[in-house]
């Protein structure tokens, strides 16, 4: 076998299946109050880890920042108040104030350490979006700070990690029990599943307890390479259709300027909701959750 790199970031990304990056440079690598944290220089730009998983490279991080954000943002028609939790990076708030409807952006992240990192390592992630005017940063547990929110947004969006660790609290019904309080009468919750090939449990758990709390819930799907199998899954939940028109899409899309996109684009939109068959008998199939 081909001699390994002596430096390399080797994530287990499910027992027995291991995704490996050769490191150029180790930027940070060290605890944080809630997680262990890595920056790198790698074969694929910088690299943010936490908890020994791929958060971001810069190579394919607009694949999934993209995909979190404008499918629930395009199919609301005019986005005003949205909420971002987690997300340290700055890549989801960056994508969100794209859109010109977006008055207000409310962005609730757990560890300063890794708002800090970013920004000094990851610039181009975040693109400075802390300094927009419409951006208000809490550092603050998200499913904590949510509880004393009264204000409605229009969208929420969950860019946590996987669940366990500090994400854990944000995959449990009452976080998303009380997300369904806050949102505006058509407004929408968006979160990341993770992949249905290889953490199907985690895709239905999500699914199950969102079909409890939201008369419409959609999966749709993306691709981010570094992450597991890349075959990544999204959701959205209303309580009114997320069905939006091709027509209609297109003319939004037009009209909000969003420019060219590294993935996100209308059709891209409608063709990320059709699935699978084994994505398909995974939704139907009941599980625990
Ligand atoms: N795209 C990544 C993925 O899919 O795994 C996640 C991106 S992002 C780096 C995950 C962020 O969620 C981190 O910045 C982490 O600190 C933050 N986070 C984790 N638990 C949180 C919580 N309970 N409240 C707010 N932020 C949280």
């Amino acid at each position: 076998m081909k001699d390994l790199p002596e430096d390399l970031f080797v994530e287990e990304q499910r027992q027995g299946v291991f995704f490996g990056l050769q490191v150029h440079r180790w930027l940070e690598k060290h605890p944080t109050a809630y997680q262990d944290l890595i920056v790198a220089e790698t074969t694929l730009g910088r690299l943010l880890a936490l908890d020994g998983k791929v958060m971001v490279t810069e190579a394919d991080e607009a694949f999934y920042h993209e995909m979190l954000v404008h499918p629930p943002l395009m199919t609301h028609p005019a986005p005003k108040r949205v909420l971002v939790i987690g997300g340290g990076d700055g890549g989801t708030v960056r994508e969100v104030l794209k859109h010109p409807t977006v008055q207000q952006v409310t962005w609730v992240e757990i560890d300063q350490q890794v708002l800090s990192a970013c920004r000094k390592w990851l610039p181009r992630v975040s693109a400075a979006c802390w300094q927009d005017p419409r951006v208000s940063l809490i550092v603050s547990p998200g499913e904590k700070w949510l509880r004393g929110l009264s204000e409605l947004q229009d969208i929420i969006i969950v860019d946590g990690s996987d669940p366990v660790g500090p994400s854990q609290a944000l995959f449990e019904q009452p976080f998303f029990a009380n997300c369904s309080q806050v949102l505006s009468p058509n407004g929408i919750l968006a979160l990341q599943c993770g992949s249905p090939f290889y953490y199907k449990e985690e895709v239905q758990m999500v699914w199950n307890r969102l079909n409890r709390l939201f008369p419409f819930v959609r999966l749709y799907l993306g691709f981010v390479p570094t992450y597991p199998s890349g075959l990544w899954t999204y959701a959205m939940a209303s309580t009114t259709d997320l069905q939006v028109a091709p027509a209609e899409l297109r003319d939004r899309f037009r009209g909000r300027g969003l420019g060219q996109c590294r993935y996100y684009s209308p059709d891209i939109h409608i063709a990320s909701q059709i699935l699978p068959p084994f994505v398909e008998e995974l939704l139907a199939a009941e599980s625990a959750g």
